[in-house]
């Protein structure tokens, strides 16, 4: 196990910012007199009428109440006992307001912000991303882009029908659901959907789904691409991302996609990708 010591700390940093402490019970009496003696600029933190109050004002530190005493703070160090943090957080900080402001002014209540948490966030997102958005449809859209040429159809055609029109798809879905969708194409198509979507996404698919959650929600995901990260010599991915990036520029599909994609002169004009701007 790594153990640091006083030569492996910066005492500048803690002295070169402001430190609030709420609440001056065991832990916050302890934090507030400790540091102030290590000549850090500290203010308590107290309910009004708490009677912790004077004791803090006798040992010579700056109190103030809650909302108050983190005005001016770089740090907040929450000392009050577990069951009334979640109400100090719900009343003292204006967590909530200042974050439905912070995503109207990006845009997102436009859309609607979920109230969820961060281990929902977290977890969904990756699942959404490695077995649906990503993972999954780059994957579906190289094995049907294979099946077809290797059929002996045109690269060309293969291109078309397995990658550019999924956009046509996913706009109408994501205009009106999957409904939305049948209703707009045609009924050779929908009757298609019904009978070969199955036959593609299996049981079997939902198994490897299961597995892929088990492993964000155990870590193991978090782990191993960190691990690669780690690997990383000049910051732009490990090993593992760098080979998969090789061999997806080299997939047949991009080459014939960017060939195609020079003369859709439409996409070229408001690109979402734009190197030069993000
Ligand atoms: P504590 O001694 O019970 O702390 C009480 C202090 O918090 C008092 O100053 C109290 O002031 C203040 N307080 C209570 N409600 C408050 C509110 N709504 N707003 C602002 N201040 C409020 O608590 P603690 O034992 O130090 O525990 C603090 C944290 O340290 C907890 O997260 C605990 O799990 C952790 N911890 C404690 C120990 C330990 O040995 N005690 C060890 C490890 C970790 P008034 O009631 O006078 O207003």
């Amino acid at each position: 196990m790594k153990i640091y010591y006083d030569n492996d700390a910066d005492i500048n940093i803690i002295q070169g910012i402001n430190v609030t402490i709420i609440g001056y019970g065991s832990q916050g009496h302890a934090h507030a007199n400790n540091l102030n003696d290590s000549g850090v600029n500290v203010t308590v933190g107290l309910r009004e009428g708490s009677s912790s109050w004077s004791k803090a004002e006798a040992a010579g530190l700056n109190v103030k109440n809650v909302s108050e005493s983190v005005k001016d703070a770089d740090l907040v160090m929450i000392l009050a006992p577990d069951e009334f943090q979640k109400s100090i957080f719900d009343k003292q900080f204006n967590a909530k307001d200042l974050a439905l402001s912070y995503a109207m002014a990006n845009g997102g209540t436009r859309a609607g912000v979920l109230e969820t948490s961060f281990k929902e966030e977290t977890e969904t997102d990756l699942f959404g991303e490695q077995a649906v958005l990503c993972g999954g449809l780059t994957a579906l859209i190289k094995a049907g882009y294979e099946t077809l040429v290797e059929a002996g159809y045109s690269p060309e055609m293969a291109y078309f029908e397995c990658l550019h029109e999924t956009k046509l798809i996913t706009d109408l879905i994501q205009e009106g659901g999957i409904a939305n969708m049948h209703y707009s194409i045609s009924n050779t198509a929908e009757f298609g959907d019904y009978k070969s979507g199955p036959k593609i996404i299996t049981e079997d698919t939902k198994k490897a789904m299961k597995e892929i959650l088990s492993e964000i929600q155990t870590g193991n995901f978090a782990n191993e691409f960190l691990d690669d990260c780690r690997q990383s010599n000049d910051g732009t991915g490990g090993p593992i991302m760098k080979s998969n990036r090789k061999m997806t520029q080299n997939h047949p599909i991009e080459q014939v996609g960017k060939e195609l994609r020079s003369k859709m002169k439409f996409l070229n004009s408001e690109k979402l990708v734009d190197k030069e701007k993000n």
